[in-house]
């Protein structure tokens, strides 16, 4: 188990729940970060004793450092800071920023050395040959938060050639509004777009398990986890949530990973690896559950998942691209600019309009997002 730990997100659905994992097992708190929520950031740095922390929104940054002056916590702002906190030496860096925010702070950890635990899908999704490659360098495996990768990596314990996995099977929930047809999906509200059946997560995930974004960008996440070509991640709708994701190996014997819908299991099997530990979690007692059901994704209704299967195929500059777009698209849905269905459109369109360009640096990958942004408000007329 680890026995410090930085977290990027630290005031976030993820941050919190890795610090309730922290809390439990005496893990020390080398630094934390947040966007602007400096009054969770204020009681973390009282509760925890962090060295240093940073608060990406610099007015906010100074608020804070006012209002903690009296724990002599040393206070970084910008996003500077974030990616200064992620060096900081430490054992691990837990990186839970929403979006491509999180890119430089998974970049600035691998650099450092530090050893990451990763729930910032969008680093892997639009950074994915950088941050890869920098991990294979420095001699560090990433180690993933997520819960589907979470459950594939813990079924592949024990698999010493790649050779002998035939596919990935990711299991989705669905989110709120499977079953219904593209047609009907026209007039969600953002109310009913953030009202998951199982799990309860940041705004922006939510939405994008509701549209299934965010099934499509965990195929790519696990592509880049595991070295596995996107023709062998399958995605089985599983409404329960209780079979977190399996392996199918050329024998045809199928490893999951079970267990309640709680993401401090993964968060914590992240920090215990290879090692397991007791966990704040509940009990999983499969007679709760009558019948567990597995059906095939409906793609016509939710095309974002084979949008992000055609970018990652693509390659080059194509998943960055369509990650700004969604991102763009799915902040412009919850401030109320536009449908439910317009981030699907808008997904699609940045398939269609991405830049073709495959020898590509870091540099290209932020400039790629900003056009993927400009390109989805140009689309909408905003
Ligand atoms: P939240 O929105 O709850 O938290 C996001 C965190 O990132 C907050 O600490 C926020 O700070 C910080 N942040 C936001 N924007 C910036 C920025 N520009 N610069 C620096 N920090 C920033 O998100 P979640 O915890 O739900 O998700 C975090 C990541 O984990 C996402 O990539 C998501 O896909 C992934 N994930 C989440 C799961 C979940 O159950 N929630 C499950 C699996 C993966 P502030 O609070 O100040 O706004
Ligand atoms: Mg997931």
């Amino acid at each position: 188990m680890v026995k410090e730990l930085t977290i990027l997100g630290s005031t976030g659905s993820i941050g919190r729940q890795a610090l309730d994992v922290a809390d439990m097992h005496g893990i020390r708190i080398t630094a934390l970060t947040s966007n602007s929520r400096i009054d969770i950031l204020e009681n973390q740095v009282r509760q925890f004793s962090p060295e240093a922390v940073a608060v990406a929104d610099e007015k906010k940054a100074k608020e804070l450092k006012i209002k903690i002056a009296d724990t002599g916590v040393k206070v970084l702002s910008g996003s500077g800071g974030v990616t200064e906190c992620a060096s900081m030496k430490t054992q691990c860096v837990l990186n839970s920023i929403v979006g491509i925010a999180g890119l430089g702070g998974t970049v600035a950890a691998l650099e450092a050395g530090n050893g990451l635990a990763l729930a910032n899908k969008e680093s892997l999704v639009a950074g994915g040959s950088h941050v890869t490659r920098i991990a294979r360098e420095k001699g560090i495996s990433i180690l993933p938060v997520d819960s589907e990768h979470s459950a594939v990596f813990q079924s592949l314990a024990g698999c010493k050639d790649k050779k002998q996995i035939k596919k990935l099977i990711l299991t989705a929930s669905g989110g709120p509004f499977f079953g219904k047809t593209k047609k009907e999906l026209e007039n969600v509200t953002l109310e009913q777009a953030l009202s998951h059946p199982n799990w309860a997560m940041g705004a922006k995930i939510t939405v994008d398990s509701a549209t299934m974004m965010n099934k499509g960008l965990e195929i790519i996440e696990a592509a880049w986890l595991f070295g596995i070509k996107s023709d062998k991640i399958d995605v089985v709708v599983h409404r329960q949530s209780v079979l977190h994701s399996a392996v199918q190996f050329v024998d045809n014997s199928v490893i999951g990973q079970l267990g309640v819908a709680d993401m401090r299991i993964p968060i914590q099997y992240a920090l215990t690896y290879p090692d397991r530990a007791e966990s704040p979690v509940r009990e999983l007692d499969l007679t709760e559950y009558m019948t567990l059901t597995f059906e095939k994704p409906d793609y016509d209704a939710f095309p974002c998942i084979s949008y992000c299967k055609q970018a990652f195929e693509r390659g080059g500059l194509a998943p960055a691209f369509i990650n700004g777009a969604n991102e763009k698209a799915n902040e412009l849905f919850r401030s109320g600019k536009i449908k439910f269905t317009d981030i699907p459109k808008a997904v699609e369109n940045a398939l269609t309009v991405c830049p073709v360009k495959n020898d590509c640096s870091l540099s290209d990958v932020y400039e790629a997002d900003s056009l993927a942004r400009q390109t989805t408000e140009k689309l909408f007329g905003l």
